[in-house]
């Protein structure tokens, strides 16, 4: 299955180039207080292959016609891997606009970080770049959706609580500060173009991803190439704390990362997932915001049309 979210909190099962609404299969009154997660993640996790089937003879719309939201509407967590693959480790340290004088050599001496959950936007938005005079990149990357609670699990238990796949661009103020401040900015966390569940990817460490900016091929790999592979990553993140289901997982990102700016046009491409175009906004951040706070800063959840 490939659950997407649309127009402002719908849901739909994407077949091929149409979607399926599947909205009115969820509860939509969360018990109270809500349970840690995301509520939408949890449901479909307790459906599972009975919303395809539920859905079926549902009427269809052209994926065309609607806009794509964050897949995961209300992360708990945003936890984002450094320095996982070899050769974004040596570019980092080839390039200082990169590295700022740190040294890598893996990712346990540095830990996970986590991204806020406020950065969180959805392909058919903007990414509204901040700073005019500092650089922001793309990095494109794999990102885990946790389906089940996690705690301690082992290696060979991971990808049991896995709920599927989307594709992650973990956009990154370069500079000397905390990971966790400077990949936090609104919009800096790119989420699509939909959920592509487990059971269609038994093995998340075999595929290629890919980024294109304008045209121009940035960056090309295989998660096989994953210093610290998705079991790896949530067996590690487990033993510090508990995952809930809708957590993601930006696995990290290869070589090639460099530096967007506005008016660009990010391609993200990984197999089996699909693609999501990604625009970046003309206007920089600080420039005035339209009288609703502008599209990409306005928060998903005000603007519910049901
Ligand atoms: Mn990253």
């Amino acid at each position: 299955m490939k659950l997407c979210r649309f127009d402002h909190d719908h849901l739909g099962l994407v077949l091929g180039e149409h979607l399926v609404e599947v909205t009115d299969l969820f509860d939509r009154t969360p018990p109270w207080p809500a349970a840690p997660g995301d509520w939408i993640v949890r449901q479909a996790v307790e459906m599972g292959a009975e919303l395809a089937v539920r859905a079926a003879g549902s009427p269809k719309t052209p994926l065309g016609d609607v806009r794509l939201e964050s897949p995961v509407a209300s992360p708990g967590k945003i936890i984002g891997a450094p320095i996982n693959y070899r050769a974004h480790i040596e570019e980092a340290h080839a390039d200082q606009g990169i590295g700022f004088g740190r040294s890598f050599a893996d990712l346990k001496e540095h830990g996970l970080f986590l991204k806020a959950s406020s950065a969180l936007i959805g392909p058919s938005e903007e990414v509204r770049l901040r700073f005019p005079e500092r650089r922001s990149d793309h990095e494109v990357e794999l990102v885990a959706v946790i389906g089940r609670e996690a705690s301690q699990v082992s290696r060979e238990r991971a990808l049991d609580h896995v709920f599927g796949y989307a594709i992650g661009l973990d956009m990154t103020v370069r500079g000397p500060e905390w990971p966790v401040f400077r990949k936090s900015a609104d919009t800096y966390a790119v989420l699509g173009p939909w959920i592509v569940t487990a059971d269609e990817i038994p093995d998340p460490n075999g595929l290629d991803l890919s980024l294109r900016v304008n045209g121009e091929l940035r960056q090309s790999a295989n998660t096989r190439q994953l210093i610290y592979d998705v079991q790896a990553l949530i067996e590690y993140a487990s033993s510090f704390y508990t995952l809930h289901p809708g957590d993601l997982i930006y696995t990290g990102t290869p070589e090639g990362v460099s530096q967007v700016r506005p008016g660009d046009v990010m391609d993200c491409e990984i197999g089996a997932i699909g693609r999501m175009h990604v625009g970046v906004a003309k206007a920089w951040f600080s420039q005035a915001p339209a009288a609703d706070g502008g599209v990409a800063a306005r928060p998903l959840k005000t603007a519910r049309s049901y």
